[in-house]
């Protein structure tokens, strides 16, 4: 495929159309817009599903798991408000694609998935991708990263019932958490918490749908 006289240096038409259909969901924000020219999704979806790695839709990877929808991660991107001095923690690594998202506007990202092979996957990426400010981590992101704590922002990218109070603690006063809540199987909310200096602000902010948060390791 050609890339037209007035694309951004070495951008497909492709993913030219990818950043419009962003656009066009509302997303607003200029530099998530940039992370996600700069980023190429088509990395981190193998097999089959590559072609589509350019589709606004989520797609099946490893361990039974999804990337997610590239506009679902734009909006909760940009509801993370990250700034370039933000050490950031996300829950559900996955294929990686988020968190190296927020390694283009974060000064650090960390990233804990439960199963091991997706883990190790992601690494691998993002090693030879130099995203270097990214590390991934084995263990049951529902209880955080105590030794790292506390965090200016927390993603979460799989569903909960409830906001994990540990994740809640783990967050700085003034730091802001975007994690969908519900019930696995039917639609979710995604809720934005600040915590204040007396407690915790919650907003709702869209209906989205998630794999579940799951208690312990995986495989
Ligand atoms: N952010 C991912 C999408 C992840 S799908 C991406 O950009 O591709 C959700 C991921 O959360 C899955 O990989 C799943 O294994 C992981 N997950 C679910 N419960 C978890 C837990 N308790 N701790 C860590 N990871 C978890």
């Amino acid at each position: 495929m050609s890339t037209p006289d007035n694309a951004p240096e070495g951008l497909t038409e492709a993913r030219m159309r990818f950043i419009y259909t962003l656009r066009s969901r509302g997303v607003t924000d200029a530099r998530v817009l940039s992370a996600m020219e700069r980023i190429d999704r088509r990395d981190f979806v193998t097999g089959i599903f590559s072609d589509r790695a350019y589709e606004d839709m989520p797609l099946p990877i490893a361990c039974g798991q999804t990337i997610s929808q590239p506009s679902v991660v734009a909006l909760m991107t940009e509801a993370l408000q990250v700034g370039p001095r933000d050490k950031v923690l996300e829950v559900g690594t996955g294929s990686g694609y988020q968190a190296a998202i927020l390694s283009q506007l974060a000064r650090r990202v960390y990233t804990v998935e439960r199963h091991r092979p997706l883990a190790r996957e992601a690494q691998k990426l993002f090693d030879k991708l130099g995203l270097t400010n990214i590390t991934c981590m084995i263990s049951d992101g529902s209880y955080g990263l105590p030794d790292l704590t506390p965090f200016d922002r927390i993603i979460v990218t799989a569903a909960a019932e409830d906001p994990p109070g540990p994740l809640l603690a783990q967050l700085r006063v003034g730091g802001i958490m975007v994690v969908p809540v519900g019930q696995s199987d039917t639609v979710q909310t995604l809720i934005r918490v600040v915590r204040t200096e007396t407690g915790y602000d919650y907003e709702e902010l869209r209906a989205v749908r998630f794999v579940p948060l799951v208690e312990g390791l995986g495989h």
